[in-house]
């Protein structure tokens, strides 16, 4: 039976989700160590509501290597189910020939 594409494929394996909890964790811990190097831009983030490229880059870090995962999952199972199916050796001719003959009624 072939591959279900949609619900056979895991896109997103236990091992990705604890890589991502893990990649997550560290992004809070760098969030935390930022926020005590007293950046101005942070510092007024009440008032502008925004926030700085430092926080941006690392919290767009773990976005990029999420979905890189999640493309690369997919990428692999589509080949996977794309890819031949492996065939037993075919018998040779001649072979197959003379053990048909031994074996006619
Ligand atoms: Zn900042």
């Amino acid at each position: 039976m072939p591959l279900d594409l949609r619900t056979d494929v895991p896109w997103w394996t236990p091992r990705d989700q604890a890589e991502l909890e893990e990649r997550t964790n560290e992004l809070v811990d760098a969030l935390f160590t930022h926020r005590e190097e007293n950046c101005g831009v942070c510092a007024d983030l009440p008032r502008t509501g925004g926030r700085c490229e430092v926080v941006n880059g690392l919290i767009s870090g773990v976005v990029e290597w999420r979905d890189s995962r999640e493309r690369a999952n997919r990428l692999r199972a589509v080949r996977l189910a794309l890819a031949p199916m492996p065939r037993p050796n075919p018998i040779p001719i001649d072979r197959l020939v003379r053990i048909l003959r031994e074996t006619a009624p």
